[in-house]
């Protein structure tokens, strides 16, 4: 994690003497761990660089998943890297000095990027398996196939929406506690929660797509006691991808194999609930593996030790080999033993000894005076003053067998190890589609467990236009308010197509935004939504701009970044999209700000015609409904009583001329004598300002509007 590589390096050739043999037998990368604690994807990415086009590819070896997409823009292309994440990059070294790169490297601080060789990039995913190979992550067979994907498939999300939603993390303080992700996730596998989010980041344009998994969750909603049947089964179960992926690069230990088979011997029950199940998503059985779940459980034993390499792994009765040379490691005294009773009774000679020693191993130890009675086959070793010592074939062959029995049986072991593995790699395709299958059943039933939890209500999908959200609520907001939630109802149609909302500082302008935006991402992922009823017409896009959010990281002042994300904004959204623009036109002057938003709102109007949410504290903009038809003035309500604020949070239709900007002051703590001072100041800029004329609302508007700044 923190950018840097370590390689291993092991002692390849065997014997005692001289210079060992060593060998890099693994590179460990950011990318490149096969241990992870935690869900999360690791990517190596790739990007391949042509004319008019890129090429974008990556593959997470611990859990076989790899993907290509061609993207035609450079924006296109940031967006992306930015829903994947990758923990490291192969770059073609020909294109080192491109902007872009430096980009790139801005938006990921620790990311690592590697420089290829340009060759390697002509076919897209090329350079992914010349650094696999490079890295000996020889043994691919977990990643089954190369998926294309078609970006044009699913609504397109850019880093500023991903961020401004909070769809994967808080945007202030960067925790998954708070985000959208965090709400839904009930999932119990590390599989179904990567599957949701993915979901939550590529959310579908396809009505009947999406309604096939509402089918599914509809059903676990309604079917709740097979619902928590099934979760209690996937509680026990572990993240097979990741078992899958270490078996194939030679990397599991039995421990692995112990939780594959009880996964495997949990199907056959799991099926049992799967079956009353009719929803096509999720009614189909599971593959099951009979005779692999048995073999591996005669095979083992239920709690292995880590390591492969020290035995006490393998069951007894597995292999009759194999339980001779346990017998003789714990039984190995006891034979020697009786073989000296043996040999005892055979000889007559009472105070004959079996004994041992480090140069001698095991012997014979017979005193002088018995020397007569010793049988044939004893064979001399060693005099002594008062005795003799012997050895027997016998005693040799026991010898043999009991010094070398420990080593012998840790190294059956971990051949047994291996053959079980091989069996289980020749189902690895199967194994893979029961866990993608474990996976999304896992995330429908999160989701179907979050919709009853919280009392959501199923969408409506259509391709037309509107989206209608009839006592819709913010999801986390609600969770986390201390008051009571207000619901709020927004009609977005061919009529009404920008919403203009005005409402001072605090009142729930961005909240009632950004549910918008969520409940409709949410309904296009396939969820329920916190809404007592809604009618969502996809959407093509989602985005969100909101004013004053500073991106020091980057190196731009605010409003630059603002302005260029506005401007982003205006080439790429279309008719279908949905736009958030949160008091843009904050980051400068207040002429500038309040025309730039003036213009901006026009230009939406005019020329794109997306659904378009605009809050702002500049209630002249209220004016442009007047000129836009399709623009109409919202407000949300605040009651003031005797100077203070009230905020009912009811969204209303209507301007609002007042900004209440001292009342919310004062609620916010200000000294009482600066509060009666803004309010004297106040009251004197207002007379001033009725004393001139309020003019027809025209482009110039703003001058005449504000001359109280002058
Ligand atoms: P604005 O953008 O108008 O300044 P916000 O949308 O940020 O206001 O809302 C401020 C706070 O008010 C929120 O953090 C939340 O605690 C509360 N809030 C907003 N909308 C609602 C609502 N509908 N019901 C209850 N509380 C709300
Ligand atoms: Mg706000």
């Amino acid at each position: 994690d923190a950018g840097k590589k370590i390689a291993i390096c092991e002692q390849v050739s065997e014997g005692s003497k001289g210079l060992f043999e060593r060998q890099v037998v693994r590179v460990i990368t950011p990318a490149l761990t096969l241990q992870s604690s935690s869900s999360d994807a690791r990517y190596l990415a790739c990007v391949s660089i042509f004319q008019d086009r890129y090429s974008f590819s990556y593959v997470d070896v611990t859990t076989g998943e790899c993907k290509s997409t061609e993207l035609t823009s450079e924006q296109a292309l940031r967006d992306e890297l930015t829903r994947v994440s990758p923990k490291e990059l192969l770059w073609p070294v020909g294109f080192k000095d491109l902007a872009l790169l430096h980009i790139i490297k801005k938006m990921f601080p620790v990311l690592l990027v590697n420089f290829i060789e340009d060759s390697y990039f002509k076919e897209p995913v090329q350079a992914l398996f010349y650094y696999l190979k490079k890295c000996h992550y020889d043994s691919l067979d977990h990643i089954q196939n190369i998926q294309t994907y078609d970006l044009q498939k699913t609504m397109r999300l850019d880093g500023a929406t991903i961020r401004n939603l909070e769809l994967l993390k808080t945007s202030f303080e960067g925790r998954e506690e708070g985000s959208l992700l965090w709400l839904l996730d009930q999932t119990k596998t590390f599989m179904g929660k990567r599957l949701l989010k993915q979901w939550l980041l590529y959310p579908l344009l396809e009505v009947q797509e999406i309604q096939k998994r509402q089918r599914a969750i509809v059903e676990l909603v309604e079917a709740a006691s097979t619902r928590k049947k099934i979760e209690e089964y996937l509680k026990e179960i572990l993240d097979l991808e990741r078992i899958m992926s270490r078996l194939t690069l030679a990397s599991a230990n039995a421990r692995d194999i112990v939780a594959l088979k009880k996964a495997l011997s949990l199907i056959p029950e799991l099926n049992l609930e799967i079956q009353k199940l009719q929803a096509p998503l999720v009614s189909e059985a599971l593959p099951t593996f009979g005779d692999l779940a048995i073999l591996l459980d005669r095979a083992f034993v239920e709690d292995p030790p880590l390591s492969l390499r020290d035995g006490g792994m393998i069951r007894e009765g597995y292999k009759a080999s194999l339980d001779e040379l346990i017998d003789l490691c714990r039984n190995g005294k006891n034979t020697l033993a009786q073989f000296e009773v043996q040999e005892k009774n055979r000889t007559g000679i009472s105070s004959l000894k079996v004994r041992y020693t480090q140069v001698f191993g095991y012997y014979i130890e017979i005193t002088k005076a018995h020397l007569d009675s010793i049988p044939p086959n004893y064979i001399r070793k060693q005099t002594l003053v008062n005795a003799e010592r012997f050895i027997t074939p016998e005693l040799k062959d026991y010898e043999n067998k009991i010094l070398t029995a420990e080593e012998r049986r840790k190294k059956l072991e971990f051949d047994l190890f291996e053959d079980v593995r091989a069996q289980i790699l020749k189902e690895v395709s199967r194994l893979l589609r029961l866990a993608h299958r474990l996976a999304a059943l896992d995330v429908l039933c999160s989701l179907a467990h979050t919709a009853s939890q919280n009392h959501y209500e199923c969408p409506e999908v259509l391709d037309g236009f509107q989206i209608e959200i009839w006592e819709g609520r913010h999801p986390v907001i609600e969770k986390i308010v201390s008051e009571r939630f207000v619901p709020n109802d927004i009609l977005l149609n061919e009529e009404q197509k920008i919403l203009m909302i005005t409402g001072p500082n605090m009142a729930g302008k961005s909240t009632v935004m950004r549910q918008v935006a969520l409940i409709t991402l949410m309904a296009q992922v396939g969820s329920f939504v916190p809404a007592k009823s809604a009618k969502i017409g996809i959407v093509d896009r989602i985005f969100t701009r909101v004013g004053a959010h500073d991106n020091l990281s980057q190196g731009e002042s605010t409003f630059m970044v603002e302005m260029k994300e506005t401007a982003h904004i205006l080439k790429s959204a279309t008719s279908r999209s949905l736009i958030l623009l949160d008091e843009i036109g904050r980051g400068t002057s207040t002429f500038d700000g309040l025309s730039i938003a003036w213009a901006v709102a026009s230009y939406i109007h005019d020329k794109i015609g997306a659904k378009t949410l605009f809050a702002t504290h500049y209630h002249e903009l209220t004016f442009l409904a007047q000129e836009k038809p399709k623009v109409c003035n919202f407000h949300i309500s605040v009651k003031e009583v005797e100077g203070e604020v009230i905020f009912i949070r009811k969204l209303l239709p209507g301007g609002i001329r007042k900004s209440y900007g001292v009342a919310v002051a004062k609620l916010a703590g200000l000294p009482e004598d600066v509060v009666s001072q803004a309010k004297d100041m106040l009251l004197k800029l207002e007379i001033e300002s009725r004393g001139r004329k309020l003019s027809v609302p025209s482009l110039r508007l703003p001058t005449d509007q504000l001359s109280i700044f002058r």
